[in-house]
């Protein structure tokens, strides 16, 4: 089955914390020579940079808190006004708020463009917690583990790169309650912003991920037929 990149040219994973939407990304992107655009990644980089806006964003980050929309919206703009954002993408993890959404549809109109699909990852609440507080990042390359559904082969180290494993300082039982509170708040009323504009594809991001990502692929192959 071939998924060429013009599918999900301007794509974005829509989702709670724990949903699958970074796993997911980056294995599609790596696939289908796609540009993957985390905004959660974009931050956790400038946090370990030191940045004034690293400082700024950790003390919402680590309370589970949502970085104020300020930041986020010139961080996406500039990031999608870059050279390499002119081949598809995926934004995962923005937009968050109607804020956010509003104002990167303001950036893509200016640019002549839209978005093509908003895939909304569903999951039920008690899965996420279960899955958020067993989720293990490489400290070398990202790539993302989890004690229960994905273990790497050796407890504690990389599969793909030998790197470290650590946990999300944000994957603490209080933090992950406020980012399910602020999703529900914040995030959930995207969910109408997009079904009123026809671009919301829901995904059932429950199952084993090996099935949603199959089910991804065939999501965005059938529309290939149609377009
Ligand atoms: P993620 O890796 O996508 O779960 O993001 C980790 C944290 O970064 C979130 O809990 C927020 O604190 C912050 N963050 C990432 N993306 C956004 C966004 N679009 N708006 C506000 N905060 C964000």
């Amino acid at each position: 089955m071939t998924v060429t990149s013009k599918l999900i040219s301007r794509a974005v994973f829509l989702g709670a914390p724990g949903a699958g939407k970074g796993t997911q990304a980056k294995e599609l992107c790596v696939g289908y020579e796609i540009l993957h655009i985390s905004t959660g990644d974009m931050l956790r980089e400038e946090v370990s940079r030191g940045s004034q806006l690293g400082l700024r964003a950790r003390q919402y980050m680590d309370a589970g808190k949502l970085v104020p929309d300020d930041v986020m919206i010139g961080m996406v703009a500039a990031r999608i006004d870059r050279p390499d954002a002119t081949k598809a993408w995926i934004l995962d993890g923005f937009p968050r708020t109607l804020p956010q959404a509003e104002s990167l549809d303001r950036t893509l109109d200016a640019a002549g463009q839209g978005l093509s699909h908003v895939y909304f990852f569903q999951v039920p609440e008690e899965v996420l917690v279960q899955r958020l507080t067993s989720r293990w990042t490489c400290s070398g390359c990202g790539a993302i583990w989890n004690s229960m559904f994905k273990p790497p082969r050796q407890a504690g180290t990389c599969d793909l790169c030998g790197g470290q494993l650590s946990q999300r300082s944000d994957d603490r039982p209080e933090a992950v309650s406020e980012r399910l509170s602020e999703y529900g708040s914040q995030t959930e009323p995207l969910l109408g912003y997009y079904r009123d504009r026809g671009v919301l594809v829901e995904v059932d991001a429950s199952r084993h991920l090996k099935e949603v990502q199959q089910s991804l692929i065939e999501v965005l192959s059938n529309e290939s037929e149609t377009t």
